[in-house]
């Protein structure tokens, strides 16, 4: 299976054309024009690399890299369109991996997307600061590197949680989500889950507090500092 790159970029012809270039360079491409499709895409299809234009529809680049940034390692590389723009950027502190100014070439692109993977796999192995990693397709969520051993169900509560820090959902939201074959569940059943999930996580980093209740609303996930 090739690496995913994941093109978020809403002028059509530049993504067709980094898409092209990509994908004679061996890489698998998928293109996003909207901010708003690119979590839930990233949990969905775990790219090995995210190509993020600054300006976009619905979210911008900043933001998304933020938020994605607090459950995962996943190599960023930001495209802006203005040359000055990539020093204030590098002064927010992101976490992005790599900046390309417009107009590039795709070439260049494709040579520091090489560049970029390249660094973050020889980095991989020691795994100091990877916080939370999701694999939805093990459902396997590691800790500090350490596997958290959860269940399916626990696995999903989780990413799901985690794919929008800060966001407070309901016992009833939390339930659609993991039993949306309308199983008939107690409420109760949610906080059991959570209960399971939170002693599992203390387990491995018993200073870190994942997922906080809100008193009569539901459940959040605060992301790591
Ligand atoms: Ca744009």
């Amino acid at each position: 299976m090739n690496d995913l790159i994941l093109i978020v970029e809403d002028e059509p012809k530049l993504a067709r054309l980094l898409s092209n270039y990509l994908s004679q360079a061996g890489y698998d491409t998928e293109c996003l024009e909207n901010g708003l499709e690119v979590l839930p895409t990233v949990h969905e299809r775990m790219p090995a690399l995210i190509l993020l234009d600054l300006m976009l529809p619905g979210k911008n680049g900043i933001d998304i890299c933020k938020e994605i940034r607090s459950f995962s390692t996943v190599p960023i590389i930001m495209v802006t369109a203005r040359i000055e723009e990539i020093d204030r950027l590098l002064g927010l502190e992101l976490g992005a991996d790599d900046y390309i100014c417009k107009p590039f070439s795709p070439r260049e692109v494709v040579a520091r997307v090489k560049a970029v993977l390249r660094r973050s796999a020889s980095e991989q192995p020691t795994g100091v600061n990877n916080a939370l990693q999701l694999d939805a397709e093990r459902f396997q969520a590691k800790l500090h590197g350490h596997d958290l051993e959860l269940t399916v169900v626990e696995f999903k509560l989780l990413s799901f949680l985690v794919a929008n820090p800060g966001r407070i959902y309901g016992r009833i939201k939390l339930m659609d989500h993991i039993y949306p074959d309308q199983r008939v569940v107690s409420d109760r059943t949610i906080d059991s889950h959570i209960k399971n999930l939170r002693k599992k996580i203390a387990g491995v980093s018993p200073e870190t507090e994942l997922i906080h209740s809100v008193y009569g609303a539901g459940y959040k996930y605060d992301a790591l500092q």
